[in-house]
């Protein structure tokens, strides 16, 4: 021998489980294995072999003792060293063959690789070739349930072998097989033995343990025979060191692990999906009702607010609006108590763009035999500048018809239409109002309908003076409406007015609105509809993330064999961590597509129903990234769950 270090130098191992009463399984194991040995242990059911070859593989951690591996003790190693020594150093057989069983043979045999980082390429020729060494080289794509038990033994051989295992280690490997496939996988390990790989081999059965040149024979935890073949006590096979071969290391190689990582749990957060549609929708649903809704709610209300915007520009904009009668008080006398004085000293305010008095008066017109009843409105011509209107035929009301008190009027197109049926344009025509003649001088622009049905087009438009002269009566009026050179100046315009008015009434018998104010008014209660869609959207958010988590914590629990599967191969706590993860982001970001899809639908169907409807592409994405983070932030406690668990016990479970 060499004076290099034994691969395994046991020293008093214990092993003591606390769970069912304390049960001693191993008592004081001291040996030494060496590189390129072929050893068995053998003993009776319950003995502790498998419990030995947990510890050897570094699955398990003794209770006392000291493990060293090559002259590292195991005892002083994290789990993340423990998980590399088990994904490069040592290779795992076990009885149950232990294959993932959504996983391709392919797929299996690549799992060790992914987790020492080799790129994809490199897995899947390395996969392919090693099955078809094993004679599977057509099985490449057949799941373990599609394999017979000899050739699920060989996948796992291969997937022993994928990262150039210099150790492997076989629990009970032939115990499930028939006699053909058994000797078929111990011929296999000889070669590999051959090949100057450690070969250790638990087994209840002698014809197995005959195999093997050493044989440590254990009993109520102890070694009670350790062995050698008399025809083999020359020599073990060449020693080769632990560390793989240039050519067969996938490190060499090494490339996207973070991001393979990422898309192999896709992969299998996918497959898994795949297998239960109906427990899958269930998953879904909360998250994708949440982001539907959201979405739904945003366009509508955006939509309504986008109307009402657009209603207040009809108005017009920079608008302030004088009404007599104190804020909340509605008596007879504060009615009156706006008069065309107040108007004509409000008109020499500065930053005012036009300013005219308003009276109107729901009456009857009469043109020939047809009388028609509208709203007639008694103004000055700054009116048009206010309100936006223009005359589109004829022209408009002029300074000179005010000052003159002619009995002109301009109408509006509904009223137009209605009262002179017979000609599009009745300029010059005579209708009568409260038995009064008056002439047509134009016709308005046209303004259409508000989503209300109210014809913006049914009105009349006189100048004041010939109002209050001939059908009025008393000179009070309904409103100043004041159009504000710039909006900054809306506020100081405002109180400006009112401390004018405040100076001539001496008492508030007047109010004044604000179209901006208004306007900030309704963008205020936007924002509380929007905090509250943003509150319902959080909480359906926050029910699907934890029927998420819950659906996860429960795939976790039956995921449990897979999990063991995996750190036996080599993946660290971290990689689980990030499958699960994954998983769940997988899970969310798949429900948020779908709720984006179905809101994007319930606001279009909505918007053919006459609702006003604004599809914007933000809330979509922002929904979507909330059911992302839902995915992010609920897919914690699974995958830590999942990563926590030992490897062990998980292997052991059902
Ligand atoms: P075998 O030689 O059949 O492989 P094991 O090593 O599996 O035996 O078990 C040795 C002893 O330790 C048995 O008595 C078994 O019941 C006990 N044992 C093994 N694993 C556990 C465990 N996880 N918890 C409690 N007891 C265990
Ligand atoms: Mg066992």
């Amino acid at each position: 021998m060499t004076d290099a270090p034994p691969l395994f130098r046991l020293r008093g191992i214990s092993r003591r489980f606390t769970t069912t009463g304390g049960v001693l399984a191993l008592d004081g194991i001291s040996l030494d294995i060496h590189h390129g040995e072929m050893i068995a242990i053998t003993g009776a059911s319950g003995s502790g072999k498998s419990t030995l070859m947990n510890i050897l593989g570094c699955l398990d951690r003794p209770s006392g003792g000291q493990c060293l591996i090559d002259g590292h003790d195991t005892g002083a190693m994290g789990p993340d060293e423990l998980a590399a020594l088990r994904n490069r150093l040592f290779g795992f057989i076990f009885q149950r063959y232990n294959l993932l069983p959504d996983a391709t043979a392919a797929e299996n045999v690549e799992l060790p690789a992914l987790y020492a980082g080799a790129p994809a390429r490199w897995r899947r020729t390395r996969a392919a070739e090693l099955l078809a060494r094993l004679g599977l080289g057509d099985r490449l794509h057949h799941r373990p349930s599609e394999l017979s038990g000899g050739q699920q033994q060989r996948v796992s051989i291969a997937r022993a072998l994928v990262n150039d295992a210099r150790v492997i280690l076989a629990d009970e490997p032939t115990g499930a097989l028939d006699a053909a496939s058994g000797e078929d996988v111990l011929r296999q390990l000889e070669e590999l033995n051959r090949d100057g790989r450690t070969i250790i081999i638990v087994t209840h059965d002698p014809q197995v343990a005959a195999r093997a040149r050493r044989r440590i024979h254990i009993a109520d935890g102890k070694v009670v025979a350790d062995e050698v073949s008399s025809a083999d006590l020359s020599s073990h096979p060449p020693s080769r060191p632990t560390t793989p071969t240039p050519d067969a290391d996938p490190v060499a190689h090494h490339g996207h692990r973070r991001l393979d990582m990422f898309a192999a749990a896709a992969r299998t957060a996918l497959r898994s999906l795949r297998r239960d549609p109906f427990r899958t929708l269930l998953t879904l649903v909360g998250v994708m009702i949440g982001v539907a809704s959201v979405i739904a709610m945003l366009a509508v209300g955006e939509g309504g607010r986008e109307a009402t915007l657009a209603r207040l520009e009809k108005m017009g904009t920079n608008l302030l609006i004088v009404r007599p009668g104190a804020p909340g008080v509605r008596s007879a006398a504060d009615l009156t108590s706006l008069t065309i004085d107040d108007v004509q000293a409000i008109r020499d305010i500065e930053g005012l763009t036009a300013v005219s008095p308003v009276r109107t008066l729901r009456t009857t017109l009469r043109a020939g035999a047809i009388d028609y009843v509208t709203t007639v409105h008694a103004a000055w011509p700054d009116i048009a500048v206010v309100r936006n209107w223009r005359a589109v035929a004829g022209g408009f009301i002029s300074a000179e018809d005010v000052a003159e008190y002619r009995a002109v009027v301009v109408l509006g197109r509904t009223v137009a239409r209605n009262l002179f049926p017979d000609t599009p344009d009745p300029t010059g025509r005579l209708l009568v109002i409260r038995n009064m003649p008056f002439q047509v001088i134009g016709i308005l622009n046209t303004r259409g309908a508000d989503q209300w049905g109210n014809d913006h087009d049914d009105l009349a438009l006189i100048p004041l003076s010939a109002g209050f002269m001939r059908i009025l009566g008393k000179p009070y009026l309904n409103s100043v409406m004041v159009k504000v050179d710039h909006a900054e100046g809306m506020t100081a315009a405002a109180a400006d007015i009112d401390q004018l008015m405040m100076a001539r009434h001496g008492i508030r018998n007047f109010q004044i609105t604000d179209s901006a104010a208004a306007q900030q008014a309704l963008s205020e209660s936007q924002r509380s509809f929007a905090m509250l869609l943003g509150a319902v959207a959080a909480i359906s958010l926050l029910v699907g993330g934890i029927g998420v988590m819950n659906i996860m914590l429960v795939g976790v629990t039956e995921r449990t064999r897979e999990i063991g599967i995996r750190m036996a191969t080599g993946a660290r706590r971290r990689d689980v961590l990030t499958q699960f993860n994954v998983e769940a982001v997988v899970v969310c970001g798949l429900g948020g597509i779908i709720g984006v899809a179905l809101g994007t639908g319930a606001a279009l169907i909505l918007a053919r129903n006459g609702f006003d409807v604004v599809i914007r592409p933000g809330p979509a994405v922002a929904a979507f990234g909330c059911a992302f983070l839902t995915g992010v932030i609920f897919g914690w406690l699974p995958a830590r769950k999942a990563a926590g668990m030992d490897p062990v016990s998980a292997l052991a479970a059902e």
